[in-house]
């Protein structure tokens, strides 16, 4: 009699720890930002799920209708085209990650440039077409003297720049920043276990419905195939991938990447394929990857362990691939694979 009951209750303890009953995940998907978005999420509630979705959805929309240079009457669109040296009244949001791309901006020594756009363009990365030859030093000249993080002011919700025809593109920070929205959105309904991911940027919090940790893979660097870099786990963070395996072009036998050094113009030429950054802001994580990206490795790493932020790069060697990862990160992380 004894035993069964204890039997009895060892296995209502064990569902009470784990609602391994109850607790679901949910998920779906949609389309944003010029790419596709995915939300997974556990819970037990008798939640509306499609009310849930429907709240993404309009989120999403009010964050591209700020910052998308897509939309032609977005916030930075208009900012875009308004006249210079006369400071421009931003929302909270806008002027919030603008802040943060400068100051991801000014840590990376202009490595990220949000104003890099006339030389992406230049280069043929741009809405406008690739072009057909390798650009010459004087038009590089001439698209620099519309870029530089020096030509922009940000004081409080007011930014300013100093020449006509700059372009302030937010789309390297932009997705992550939407990463973040989103996962705010879902702590606010109450849900404390999460995976939320725009485009490649990806943030999570809590564990699987199984009480297993989320499992992220990083891609393997090749353009040939999809395959799996290493799969970790990260606890309650942003992880992002900034790579250059995807996107460039060959002319001559040199491969020219979509990443342009800010600093000469050029696209970048160093041996970085992959830059990985996990922290607790997608945002940032965001922001940060291409910087390092866009750094030589040697800066990158030096950057990595000053601010003690954690990176992962990979880099081409031989046939193979070889790591770094930073103090922080193997602090951080744990891998899976
Ligand atoms: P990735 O996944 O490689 O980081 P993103 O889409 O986040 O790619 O950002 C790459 C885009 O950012 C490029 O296509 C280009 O438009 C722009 N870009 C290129 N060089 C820089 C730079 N130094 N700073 C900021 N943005 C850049
Ligand atoms: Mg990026």
């Amino acid at each position: 009699m004894l035993r069964i009951g204890l039997v009895i209750f060892s296995v209502l303890v064990l569902f009470g720890c784990s609602n391994a009953a109850t607790d679901q995940e949910h998920y779906f998907s949609g389309q944003t930002m010029g790419t596709t978005y995915n939300v997974k999420y556990v819970t037990n509630d008798q939640l509306d799920h499609e009310q849930l979705k429907q709240s993404v959805e309009q989120r999403l929309i009010e964050i591209n209708q700020l910052m998308s240079t897509y939309i032609d009457d977005s916030e930075l669109s208009l900012f875009n085209i308004s006249a210079p040296n006369s400071p421009y009244l931003l929302s909270q949001e806008t002027a919030f990650v603008v802040a943060e791309a400068l100051r991801i901006g000014a840590l990376s020594e202009g490595a990220l440039d949000v104003t890099v756009g006339p030389l992406v363009n230049l280069w043929g990365f741009g809405p406008t077409k690739r072009p057909e030859t390798i650009p010459t030093a004087s038009q590089i000249t001439q698209a620099k003297r519309f870029s530089g993080l020096d030509k922009l002011q940000l004081n409080g919700l007011e930014l300013t720049k100093t020449v006509d025809g700059l372009y302030l593109d937010l789309s390297t920070i932009a997705k992550g920043y939407g990463v973040d929205a989103i996962s705010q959105l879902l702590a606010d309904a109450k849900l404390d276990n999460f995976l939320v991911e725009i485009g490649g940027e990806m943030r999570v919090s809590g564990t699987k419905a199984n009480g297993e940790a989320w499992r992220i893979a990083i891609e393997k660097p090749v353009t040939t195939e999809r395959a799996v870099q290493r799969i970790i786990s990260v606890g309650n963070h942003a992880v992002a991938t900034s790579g250059d395996y995807r996107n460039y072009f060959e002319e001559a036998g040199v491969r020219y990447s979509h990443l342009i050094d800010p600093n000469t113009g050029y696209p970048i030429q160093h041996k970085t394929v992959s830059a990985t950054i996990v922290h607790p802001s997608s945002m940032t994580a965001d922001g940060l990857a291409t910087a390092m990206m866009v750094l030589s490795p040697e800066q990158a790493k030096a950057l990595a362990e000053k601010e003690n932020l954690a990176l992962l790069l990979v880099f081409k060697e031989g046939d193979g691939f070889i790591e770094y990862q930073s103090p922080a990160f193997q602090q951080i992380v744990t891998i899976i694979n």
